[in-house]
């Protein structure tokens, strides 16, 4: 049976994020990514700082060690990265889930098409925005969005700036019939940042402002819910 490469799992906890925000979830946290990006929150999944906690999985033994976490608790499992679209050996994993009618969750850049990803119940595809230092590749973007299953799919910009909003403007124009989500951006990733919570709420209600004065409709527009509650703590 193929392995997954898996740095941790957690829960359950609440979705932090998207469309399936405030959801009860387990978290599968696979390593690598194909982006760099500056605010990158999760960089110890590429950078190297991890490396020895990488552990090659089999379905079954994920299964198991989720199972051990939560008993009973939980039936939704969030995979996330890095970017777990790199993978193309969560297949059997999605699938044993499905089998126990487990929910699944995926977040990915739209980097990389897999075709496990139309079994996925809840796809949210983010295109990085120009703050991140990426720049996404808009007809590849296309064409895995045009292979995944629409009815399972949304697309979500995080929003530092100026720039970030028009990026997320133009997404939203390009694919307009998709569920489109802002959410604002957590410049604060130093553990000791002290009033977490006021400044992101600050930027979260900047955010709303400018959304309910531009002509930028049919959105929803979010905050990071993990981190008003938690800062920057892992593992919740
Ligand atoms: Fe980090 Fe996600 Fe960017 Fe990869 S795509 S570098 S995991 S923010």
């Amino acid at each position: 049976m193929p392995k997954i490469p898996v740095l941790e799992m957690f829960g359950p906890t609440i979705q932090g994020e998207g469309a399936v925000i405030g959801k009860k979830t387990m978290f599968v946290r696979t390593s690598g990514c194909d982006y760099r990006c500056s605010w990158c929150d999760s960089s110890f999944t590429w950078d190297g700082s991890a490396k020895d906690d990488i552990r090659l999985l089999e379905p079954e033994e994920i299964i198991a060690e989720l199972d051990a976490l939560a008993p009973q608790r939980y039936q939704h499992v969030t995979i996330s990265g890095g970017n777990p679209a790199l993978i193309k050996n969560i297949g059997p994993l999605v699938e044993a889930l499905n089998e126990r009618n487990i929910q699944t969750a995926l977040e990915t850049q739209g980097s990389k098409f897999q075709s496990w990803m139309t079994q996925i119940d809840d796809l949210t595809i983010s295109p990085k925005p120009p703050s991140s230092g990426m720049k996404p590749n808009l007809p590849i973007l296309d064409d895995v969005i045009s292979q995944c299953v629409e009815e399972s799919l949304s697309l979500k910009v995080v929003v530092f700036d100026d720039d970030d909003y028009q990026f997320a403007k133009d997404i939203h124009a390009r694919y307009p019939s998709i569920p489109f989500y802002v959410q604002v951006g957590n410049p604060y990733l130093d553990d000791r940042v002290s009033n977490h919570t006021e400044k992101l709420l600050e930027k979260y209600e900047a955010l709303i402002d400018k959304v309910m004065n531009d002509t930028l409709n049919d959105i929803y527009v979010l905050p990071q819910l993990h981190t008003l509650l938690w800062s920057n703590k892992k593992g919740v």
